[in-house]
């Protein structure tokens, strides 16, 4: 078996490709931040080449202290008809200051003649111009090898030759890819072990996408194959139909191959990354999906349900808190417990396992998930909610009522969004401010700041970095609800908070007020 396997993060890039998800730039930096928290060894920045929103990512990455990830900048080889040190793609990547750059490059025939449009031994000069010149610059290479399992079979002695070209110019690693994802385990399997026994000197790499619904098989099979490098994103999140997903390839490389990839611990984070993630790309997680859904250790009341509470080794194929999860029993009061208090001490609020207030806490996060709130994106909404309970909590004011207007005249180019809020202070003191805004929740935010920043100066060093909405179904309620997430910063931190309302203005005045309490909690104290 590999003595190591390395993790290569492709959410921001590919993941970040799949229908319906979009990335801000702050969602960026949390998902680099918790990448690095979970023992990724690379994560993929993007191609700094393709837009300035990728090129502005680098700069602010290079700020952050990352534990052990290293930032990877993509690109391609250099563009056929230009010179090497004038293709904006090979600069780009230079600029982008990274220790590691990693390139594709055509291995198949069909390829290199049909899209690429050059001759099959001009691509071998322009994989080798590429690679050994990021090498003269520092760089260390890997190179993706696109298409390779489809230019395998189509010829298999031409695509051997082309990461032979690039291995000897320097690559460190070379990524075998199903660009398509139409392989099976098998031939994946094989054509590695065909790489591996050409090239027994160089890191070999899979990348796989998902259209026959092997990318997590194809990707373990290329590891029992002697690759050593896993590239996938979070939850599996890509065009198409996806990604080889890391959330269940990175607990089958520990938990079922022994290979150890991460630190228990940091295994243990693994549901959670994936909710987060999820809640980030604006899409429900998924509870069906192995080791991280929610569902993945539910059993149904009854006997079998029975059985598990005796000798969970009977229904279970891994203990679920290796993987950060829990059983769940259904139409029972314990689901959730352990991950509460997990929640509990990461957040610092002191909450004993077995007493009437955390039973309490529980019962009321249980309600409120009913009604459709999530909290696995917002911290500070959940902390606020414990703190709330166990009577750690004071009012800082109070709301007497909202009133929003939006209006749109024909002939303006757009609406005019006025809010007018009326509050008391503790001391007595009523305001009544009235703030326009970029929109109603923008109207709405000003004029609750307004109110505020008097009596709270440190507030204006809040700012609002993020602002999600979901229609939801609750389960309990028949009309659906909307859920806002909305994120906050000061100077020092960032915090997520959550209001779900079957209005959204209300739901988002909600998630305001849980942002603004949660400030003032962290500097006044409780
Ligand atoms: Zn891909």
């Amino acid at each position: 078996m590999s003595p190591r396997v390395d993790i290569y993060d492709v959410t921001l890039r590919d993941g970040a490709q799949g229908p319906g998800i979009k990335f801000s730039a702050e969602d960026q930096i949390r998902i680099v931040r918790k990448l690095d928290a979970f023992g990724v060894h690379y994560i993929e920045g993007g191609q700094p080449g393709s837009n300035p929103k990728a090129a502005d990512l680098f700069s602010r990455i290079r700020d952050l202290r990352l534990q052990q990830a290293k930032i990877t900048a993509f690109g391609s080889t250099r563009h056929p008809k230009s010179a090497i040190e004038d293709d904006p793609n090979i600069k780009a990547l230079i600029e982008a200051g990274t220790e590691v750059v990693t390139i594709f490059a055509k291995t198949s025939p069909r390829h290199v003649t049909g899209v690429l449009r050059t001759s099959l031994d001009h691509n071998l000069q322009i994989i080798d111009e590429s690679v050994a010149y990021l090498r003269s610059q520092g760089r260390r290479v890997f190179v993706d090898a696109e298409h390779f399992f489809d230019g395998y079979a189509e010829d298999s002695s031409y695509a051997l030759s082309a990461l032979e070209c690039a291995a000897t110019a320097g690559a460190e690693v070379l990524i075998l890819c199903d660009t398509n994802g139409g392989r099976l385990p098998h031939e994946i399997e094989a054509a590695t072990r065909a790489v591996r026994a050409r090239l027994p000197e160089v890191d070999i790499g899979i990348h796989a996408h998902n259209d026959s619904g092997c990318a997590v098989a194809n990707t373990l099979a290329a590891v029992s194959a002697g690759a050593v490098q896993v590239q996938g994103t979070i939850n599996g999140y890509g065009e198409r139909t996806g990604n080889a997903n890391l959330s269940t390839i990175v607990p089958n490389l520990q938990l079922k191959m022994g290979i150890p990839v991460v630190s228990p611990e940091q295994l243990a984070r693994v549901t959670h990354l994936s909710h987060l993630v999820a809640e980030l790309a604006n899409m429900a997680p998924r509870d069906s999906d192995p080791y991280v859904g929610r569902d993945s250790f539910t059993h149904k009341a009854g006997m079998h349900a029975d059985a598990v509470r005796k000798s969970k080794v009977t229904y279970e194929h891994i203990d679920p808190t290796l993987v950060g999860n829990w059983t769940r029993i259904t139409v029972s009061e314990m689901s959730g417990r352990a991950s509460l208090l997990h929640k509990a001490s990461e957040l610092g609020v002191e909450l004993d396992g077995d007493n009437a207030e955390t039973r309490r806490i529980l019962a009321h996060v249980k309600e409120l998930e009913n009604q459709g709130y999530e909290f696995e994106g917002a911290d500070a909404s959940l902390e606020l909610l414990m703190r709330r309970v166990k009577g750690e909590h004071r009012s800082f004011f109070k709301l007497d009522g909202f009133h929003v207007t939006v209006i749109q005249q024909p002939s303006a180019p757009s609406a005019v969004s006025v809010a007018t809020i009326l509050l008391t202070l503790p001391d007595g003191t009523t305001k009544h401010t009235v703030a326009e805004g970029n929109g109603p929740v923008d109207a709405l935010n000003s004029a609750l700041r307004k109110a505020l920043e008097h009596t709270y100066p440190e507030l204006r060093d809040v700012h609002l970095e993020d602002y999600k909405v979901r229609i939801i179904d609750a389960k309990s309620a028949t009309r659906a609800k909307t859920r806002v997430l909305l994120g906050s910063s000061d100077l020092e931190n960032s915090w997520s908070t959550v209001g779900v309302s079957e209005n959204i203005l209300s739901a988002s005045y909600e998630a305001l007020v849980d942002s603004i309490e949660f400030k003032l909690l962290r500097t006044r104290g409780h």
